[in-house]
């Protein structure tokens, strides 16, 4: 969905897997919530799921929020970034290594973007329920571009075994 003045409908990804990771979810929707760039938003439900990596570490809480933005995809990316440093993530060479925060650019209106530093959307949000789930909370019409419509990647997305946290579990900034 496109409003006449060129904002786009910026969908962003959120985890976490160290420490109070619900606490650390609603911070970073705060921090968020202070550009002022970034109106109207929209939170999801919080999920629950194991990790997808290497298994020693805790269970994953996911959530997406939906922001209106017209500010480049590099010039979120690099808030994104510097939000995940100010709240203490340190970088890892490891893959899907537990961390403090995530903010992911899921994907941002109709915006094609492929560089080595940022591919949207989102290179495999489509087949992932810790993703499409939040997403279709937020918008159950959501479309993926060039993937499709996310209930129906919901469909046959992988790391199915995820859980819906209560109401009074989720953030309510
Ligand atoms: P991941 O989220 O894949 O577990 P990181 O958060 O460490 O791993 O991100 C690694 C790199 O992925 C980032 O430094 C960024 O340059 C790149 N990247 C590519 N596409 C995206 C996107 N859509 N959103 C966020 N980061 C992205
Ligand atoms: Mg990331």
């Amino acid at each position: 969905m496109e409003t006449k003045d060129n904002h786009k409908d910026l969908y962003i990804g959120i985890g976490s897997n160290m420490g109070n990771p619900i606490e650390n979810i609603n911070t970073a929707l705060n921090i968020l919530s202070k550009y002022n760039f970034f109106y109207n938003k929209n939170i999801s439900s919080f999920y629950e799921s194991p990790p997808m990596g290497p298994a020693d570490q805790n269970n994953y809480i996911n959530a997406a929020v939906m922001f209106k933005s017209s500010e480049s995809p590099e010039d979120i990316l690099k808030l994104l970034k510097e939000i995940e440093s100010s709240m203490g993530r340190k970088k890892s060479k490891d893959k899907w290594s537990e961390r403090i925060i995530d903010l992911d650019i899921i994907l941002y209106g109709d915006i094609v973007h492929c560089t080595d530093k940022l591919t949207i959307p989102h290179m495999l949000a489509h087949e992932r329920a810790f993703v499409l789930l939040p997403i279709l909370d937020i918008n159950p019409d959501v479309f993926i571009p060039m993937k499709g419509f996310a209930k129906n990647l919901v469909k046959s997305c992988l790391y199915k075994e995820i859980k819906k946290l209560k109401n009074n579990e989720r953030s309510n900034v």
